[in-house]
Parts: C-alpha cells; structure tokens; sequence
C-alpha cells in the first residue's frame, strides 16, 4: 500500500472553533498542537476554563474588543505631546483655532471605549476578565486628553514655557541691549528658537518665534518700561506674560 492509497479522513476538519485563544481572541481550530499561532499562549482543548467559549469576533469587534494597540497608544501619547509642545508657541493657535476641540473628541473616543466594550462584550458573550484588561489605561489615557484640552484652552503650556525660558529670554534681550546693536543672530532661549531679534523704540526687544506659517506670526517683545496696568492698547493680540514680557501675534 503506497502512501497515495491511504484512505481519506471520513469528515473534514470541523470549521467551527473549538474556542477563542484567551489573550489575543484567535479563533482555535485545526491546529496539530495547542498552541495558539498568534500569540503562542497554550490551551487544553478539552478544558474550556483555558479558552475564551465565547462568539467568534468580526474583524471590528476584534478591534474594540482586543488589547490597546502599541500603535494606537503610542500615536495617542505623541499626539498628547505634540499638542503640549505646540501650545508654547506665543500666537496660541492651537487655543485660537479650536484646535483643542479635537482633544476632547479624543477624550470622549477614549472615554466612550470602556462602555462599547461592555456592549461588545455582552453581544460575543466574553467573559468579564477579559473585559477588564486595560480598562483603567484607557480612563487614563482619556483623563490625559482632557486635561491636555483644558490646558491648552488656558495656555498653561504656554505660560509654563514662558516661566521656564524667561531667564534665556531675559539675558538674550539685556546682552543685546548692552551691547549697543540692533540685532542679535538667531538662537534658542529656554524653548523658543528666536529669529528676527531686534531692538525697538522705548528700549526693548522683539524676536520672532513662529514665521513659516503663511496666515500669522507670533513672537515675544521686551518692553520693560511699559506697565501693563496703564497701557492703552488692550490690543487682542498682544498679552502680558510678566516681567515687562509681551507676547504678540499678526495675522497675515
Ligand atoms: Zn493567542
């Protein structure tokens, strides 16, 4: 008897699962050991305490139902920066535009994930534990969005940037001034590249900080005998940071 004259299996391989892996939700079928392909978590196929018995998931509800992504987190994480990074800037954009709106729908996306969830969790009847994994990562993660919104709406990062330049800043403007010239090189004070350093009437300086940008420009004027108690030009785009500290923003 050759090989080729071996007898057929009498039923196919049952295409029903015999349960879904309990970390990573493949469906478990077929397979010569028991052992799960994806992720290689072991199995028993006759104890289903070791799988997860519930339904198997679309391609959607294995996305909400699954673990965080290391690409969803990291992108959200980056984005979280960026936006602090962004809300230094003196012209404020991302707190003018409504920029900020877009962290709080991302706050809600966040927020809103716990409770699909349990939805999708009820629908493929899987188990509570499961469930549970990484709940609290994705309340924190968004708490984090939420108050990155609120600052952002403030401009804390932006005062704290300020707070945490001022000293460069300070000694950029006075060496400039002692130094009898009009303008200074581009450099980096605190964590603002300044350009366009120059010295203005009344014996002050200006730098500009953001200038790639085609619909405004924003930067920082020392004005150290101007009091901003009594100034008149409570102009919209010019706003007080302290210690004789302006920060301005030109459309256009
Ligand atoms: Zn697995």
């Amino acid at each position: 008897m050759t090989a080729l004259d071996l007898p057929v299996p009498a039923e196919p391989a049952s295409t029903q699962p015999i349960g879904l892996c309990l970390d990573c939700g493949y469906a478990l079928r077929g397979l010569p050991t028991p052992r799960c392909p994806e992720c290689g978590r072991g199995f028993d196929p006759l104890d289903p305490a070791t799988m997860n018995m519930g339904r198997e998931l679309s391609p959607l509800a294995k996305w909400v139902l699954g673990p965080i992504r290391w690409e969803v987190n990291w992108l959200s994480w980056g984005a979280l920066a960026f936006a602090l990074w962004s809300a230094r800037q003196p012209g404020e954009e991302l707190a003018r535009s409504g920029g900020w709106l877009i962290l709080v729908g991302l706050a809600a996306l966040w927020l809103a994930w716990p409770f699909v969830r349990v939805i999708a969790a009820r629908k493929y009847r899987w188990p509570h534990s499961l469930l549970m994994q990484g709940q609290k990562l994705r309340v924190a993660v968004g708490l984090c969005f939420l108050l990155v919104a609120a600052a952002v709406h403030y401009s804390l990062p932006m005062k704290a940037a300020v707070k945490f330049s001022r000293p460069a800043m300070q000694k950029m403007a006075s060496d400039l001034l002692a130094s009898g010239q009009a303008y200074a090189d581009d450099q980096w004070v605190g964590v603002y590249r300044a350009r366009r350093i120059k010295v203005v009437p009344g014996g002050g300086v200006r730098f500009t900080v953001e200038e790639q940008n085609r619909a405004y420009k924003s930067g920082f004027t020392y004005l150290p005998k101007v009091d901003p108690k009594k100034v008149g030009w409570r102009n919209k785009s010019y706003r007080y940071v302290g210690d004789g500290w302006w920060a301005w923003r030109e459309e256009g």
